[in-house]
């Protein structure tokens, strides 16, 4: 056999790969996040978490349903108070935010050097892992839109290299951070309850968009134009534990009834006008 024909040509029957693939091909049951008695900050902004007296988790707990759309995309990732409450809600963050391995985010310095003892990171480490999270799913909503995606990337301020395509750059970011964020979710054995990986607050968020994507539904934007909400079931009012996902426009019932009062208003108002004509 011509060993370099083979090579050049596919053989018979072969067709190139989509251009987004998942595996697995199936969502997959999420685990609970680790969460402290409390966080705060040291004087030089090391992030400093309440634990056990084992110094471990106080709780596990899953994220609320679509967080990495309905609180995330409501987080500023800048104001200190919010980033340590979201923290404090949902799960911590412990790791170093390293922009070779994720996104070149432009980090102050002074996460630099060796944290105090009881910290292992900086809040400046928390605030770039939420912005990536942010960057994740903005990208993805904006791709399931038909928007460019790099603007994603550039809000939570991404460095982009000059010449090249930002949205090829956006999505070797997006692959990039959200593989590594699914690292600690590996096939294992588990014995006796030992080898159970406890994600951390990012992590848990990347999983969440990953099943998000393997279940090929879109996120959509609240019909409600008084609402920002990103989402993909509705929330409230669901039945056996399902939410609804089929022609839904608004991200709950509350949503719904405000644009229908408001809508109410204003056709009593056109009508008004109307008759005083
Ligand atoms: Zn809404």
């Amino acid at each position: 056999m011509d060993k370099r024909r083979f090579r050049t040509r596919p053989p018979e029957g072969w067709e190139p790969p989509e251009r987004l693939e998942t595996w697995p091909e199936v969502p997959v049951a999420p685990l609970p996040v680790g969460r402290a008695f409390g966080v705060s900050t040291d004087a030089s902004g090391w992030l400093v978490y309440s634990w056990d007296e084992n110094q471990e988790a106080a709780e596990f707990e899953e994220l609320p349903d679509e967080l990495v759309l309905r609180g995330l995309l409501k987080l500023d990732p800048t104001d200190t108070e919010s980033v340590l409450g979201f923290l404090d809600e949902f799960g911590v963050i412990q790791a170093r935010y390293l922009p070779s391995e994720l996104a070149p985010l432009d980090l102050p310095l002074l996460r630099l050097g060796q944290p105090p003892a009881g910290a292992r990171n900086h809040l400046y480490d928390a605030q770039a892992y939420l912005a990536t999270a942010r960057a994740l799913s903005k990208h993805w909503a904006a791709h399931c839109e038909g928007r460019e995606v790099a603007p994603a990337w550039r809000e939570e301020g991404c460095i982009f290299p000059e010449l090249v395509m930002a949205d090829e750059m956006a999505w070797n970011y997006f692959s990039r951070c959200l593989n590594h964020g699914l690292r600690v979710f590996t096939m294992r054995l588990q014995y006796m309850g030992h080898s159970v990986p406890h994600p951390d607050l990012y992590q848990a968020l990347c999983f969440q968009l990953m099943n998000l994507i393997i279940d090929e539904l879109p996120p959509r934007k609240c019909a409600n134009e008084n609402c920002p909400q990103y989402f993909v079931r509705q929330q409230g009012r669901s039945q056996h534990g399902q939410s609804r996902t089929r022609a839904v426009k608004y991200c709950q019932p509350s949503c719904a009834s405000a644009k229908g009062q408001r809508d109410r208003r204003r056709r009593k108002i056109r009508n008004g006008s109307d008759v005083g004509r």
